[in-house]
């Protein structure tokens, strides 16, 4: 049987995912990016494939993809995140119905696209120059508030009356901002759905440069936060699909193009 990998070296994270000759999945990895794109991405690779218990000349192509994309050289193919997030929300969002808007949210970017019926890449908007509304930004206010990333939904469901408002549009003055409210002794709750509030109304109006078409489908590694997820449709007023594995779609994408761009080399 032959495999096929996607590989998607992201800022924050690198995510990995094995599919095999019928596009299933067969193992995904998420593993830190760090300051070696290039050396963690090729040990997830190997350590992926060693869980799954296939040798890496089993992987008849492989795709990378991501902010470092071009830095592994092992790869027959790269493609822009853009059209590997679109392959990947069209399977990984097949259960929701046809996905006409992806929003996501990464380590340092956020970025909306929007989709055709067939699931082509119509029109993006991205923002990449402030880490406002981004990962970093959670990343950043959790360790502010001493708590994990993974902790963040929780806090917000325990969060008592109108969310606290987080008025800053840069993430350090925001940091500052939290500061502030902690000084006044405001719980951590209210300012964690304060936080997730302002980011979901930031991505929101990013979204609305595309259009805000159903089905609104939401991923990257801040789309595993309920809280976040919660605060996005309470300001959208609807409901928006999460898949079951938000942060590897991308990946899923590439390694589907990888079996696709095999197939017509073989051919
Ligand atoms: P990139 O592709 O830019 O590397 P990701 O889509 O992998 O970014 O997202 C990374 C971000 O996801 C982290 O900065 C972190 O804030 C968030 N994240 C990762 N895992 C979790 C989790 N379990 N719960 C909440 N947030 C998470």
């Amino acid at each position: 049987m032959p495999y096929f990998a996607g590989i998607d070296i992201g800022s924050t994270a690198i995510k990995i995912v094995l599919v095999d000759g019928n596009g299933d999945i067969v193992g995904q990895k998420v593993s830190a990016s760090g300051s070696m794109f290039y050396k963690y991405a090729k040990e997830s690779l190997q350590q992926l494939c060693k869980d799954v218990g296939i040798d890496e000349s089993d992987i008849s192509y492989t795709v990378s993809t991501g902010y470092g994309r071009k830095l592994f050289k092992e790869a027959d193919e790269t493609i822009s995140e853009i059209t590997a997030n679109a392959i990947g929300a069209r399977k990984a969002g097949e259960r929701f119905g046809t996905i006409r808007t992806i929003i996501n949210i990464g380590g340092q970017d956020s970025k909306a696209i929007g989709l055709d019926e067939e699931g082509n890449v119509v029109n993006f908007a991205m923002n990449d120059r402030c880490a406002a509304g981004t990962g970093k930004f959670l990343d950043v206010a959790a360790a502010k508030l001493e708590i994990d990333v993974e902790e963040l939904g929780e806090y917000h469901f325990r969060a008592s009356g109108t969310p606290l408002a987080i008025n800053s549009t840069c993430a350090v003055f925001a940091e500052s901002e939290i500061i502030g409210l902690l000084g006044n002794e405001h719980s951590k709750e209210d300012i964690v759905a304060g936080i997730h509030f302002s980011i979901a109304k930031r991505i929101i109006r990013l979204t609305k440069k595309v259009g805000l078409n159903d089905i609104i489908y939401f991923d990257g590694g801040p789309a595993l936060n309920e809280g976040l997820v919660a605060a996005i449709e309470d300001e959208l007023g609807r409901e928006i699909a999460i898949p079951d594995y938000p942060q590897i779609t991308t990946a899923l994408g590439a390694a589907l193009l990888a079996k696709e761009s095999f197939g017509y080399a073989e051919a």
